[in-house]
């Protein structure tokens, strides 16, 4: 199957959770991504998840851009291996720059940063402002809450059953890479235009 999936964002904590498959989760993202030739987009960081990710890429030899921003850059621990780091001026921007330069996103285990970055990334795809594939990695069901909470938004008529669409569980990292494939390739929107 011919790839137009050439970068994928991921989305993920920048500290490790408590059980020891999240990590796992995150190493196989990285060693995947690198495997299959797609370039990673991520935080920027070297601390938790974000950093495990990152790591994995690089040692399966693979491509890594960084987007951090500049305020964060202590405190996130910026990844000094990475040979592509980009330095941004806020948070938006760093936001932004992923969102350019990424044909999918895969949500990992995460924290608060990490909701916010999916559900802003759902909420643009929402407005139209994108088409790119939402793959949320349920492993050990790290989001069933978060999904239920999805659901709920529908079942209490603040959101249609087609936004809620437009986000995707999948199981594994396999699936995340298939459905990803799969998925309609993106129609790119200018980054001014959000
Ligand atoms: P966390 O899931 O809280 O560990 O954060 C994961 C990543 O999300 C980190 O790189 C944070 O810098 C980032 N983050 C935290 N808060 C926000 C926010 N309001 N908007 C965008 N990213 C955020």
């Amino acid at each position: 199957m011919p790839s137009t999936l050439n970068a994928v964002a991921v989305f993920c904590g920048s500290r490790f959770g408590t059980n020891p498959v999240y990590k796992q989760t995150a190493q196989a993202v990285g060693q995947t991504l690198a495997k299959a030739g797609i370039r990673l987009v991520y935080g920027g960081g070297a601390h938790g998840l974000m950093g495990v990710v990152a790591d994995a890429t690089l040692c399966a030899g693979g491509a890594v851009t960084g987007v951090i921003p500049d305020f964060l850059e202590s405190r996130e621990k910026m990844h000094e291996g990475v040979a592509e780091l980009i330095v941004t001026d806020s948070m938006h921007t760093r936001k932004q720059i992923m969102f350019s330069r990424a044909d999918a996103f895969w949500i990992l285990p995460g924290g608060f940063g990490t909701f916010d970055e999916m559900m802003e990334i759902l909420t643009w795809k929402q407005l139209g402002r994108h088409s790119k594939p939402i793959i949320l990695i349920n492993t050990a069901n790290w989001a069933d809450m978060l999904l239920a909470a999805l659901d709920a938004a529908v079942e209490q008529g603040f959101a249609s059953a087609e936004a809620r669409a437009m986000i995707e569980a999948v199981p594994d990292v396999e699936t995340a890479l298939a459905r990803s494939l799969c998925a309609e390739q993106s129609d790119r929107v200018a980054v001014d235009q959000l």
